[in-house]
């Protein structure tokens, strides 16, 4: 199954996306995970998005286009596979549609207040990745990676003024995809409100799984 997750930041698509690979066995890509493992390597890529991201701006399409491409073009992602924070731009999702056909697009519906809320209490593993909240999800002990032990930090891009930035990208650039998709028949909405467990079993009938 070729899915998209579409949706505000910190609406949960990384949080569903963590659990429904363990499911449906394809591989999770973030184009935002791929681009935070740049930066902590400091490779070129990273080196060329840092900034970028941390004002809550988005990557140039040319770049985070070919990116996807090459992953997309990897074995694990020949049969499936969960694409989470692309497309964000009507180009980019026009490239997609030349190199993939998706299946479905889960689109997560939460109001501005929500995603403040959410990301201002995200705590990100240094190491691993995995995500937490402060109320919502809170790691057994504060500032520890429950899988890991890794220390647990604030992104960059989860402090007050980067999150509007990202929540009037999110209006201007990403939103319009939203018809774009439903245009094609494509989208199914996901009420993203309910704690994790109910968002989940929200994503298993619009993905047709149950
Ligand atoms: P979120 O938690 O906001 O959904 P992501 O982890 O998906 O965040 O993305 C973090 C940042 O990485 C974005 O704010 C943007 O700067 C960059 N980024 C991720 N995906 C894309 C994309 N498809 N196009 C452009 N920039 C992207
Ligand atoms: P996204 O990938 O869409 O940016 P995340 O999955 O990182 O979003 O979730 C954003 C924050 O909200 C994280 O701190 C996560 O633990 C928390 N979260 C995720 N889903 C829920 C939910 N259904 N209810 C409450 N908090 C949630
Ligand atoms: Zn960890």
């Amino acid at each position: 199954m070729k899915l998209i997750f579409l949706g505000p930041p910190g609406a949960g698509k990384g949080t569903l996306a963590a659990q429904a690979v363990r499911m449906l066995r394809i591989p999770h890509i973030s184009t935002g995970a791929i681009f935070r493992s740049a930066i902590g390597a400091q490779s070129p890529l990273g080196i060329k998005v840092a900034a970028i991201i941390g004002a809550g701006k988005l990557v140039d399409d040319a770049t985070t286009i070919a990116l996807v491409q090459e992953r997309l073009a990897q074995e694990d992602a020949r049969t499936g596979y969960i694409l989470d924070g692309f497309p964000r731009t009507i180009p980019q999702a026009q490239a997609l549609a030349g190199f993939s056909v998706v299946d479905r697009v889960i689109n997560f519906d939460l109001s501005d207040a929500a995603v403040v809320e959410r990301l201002t209490g995200r705590r990100v593993c240094r190491n691993c990745g995995v995500n937490y909240h402060i109320l919502f999800n809170a790691p057994k002990r504060e500032g520890v990676c429950d899988s890991c032990g890794g220390e647990l930090l604030i992104r960059d891009d989860d402090r007050e003024g980067a999150i509007h930035k990202r929540l009037q990208v999110y209006r201007d650039q990403t939103a319009p995809l939203i018809d774009f998709y439903r245009a094609q028949g494509l989208l199914v909405d996901v009420d993203a409100r309910p704690p994790a467990d109910t968002v989940a079993a929200y994503f298993k009938r619009a993905a047709g799984l149950d």
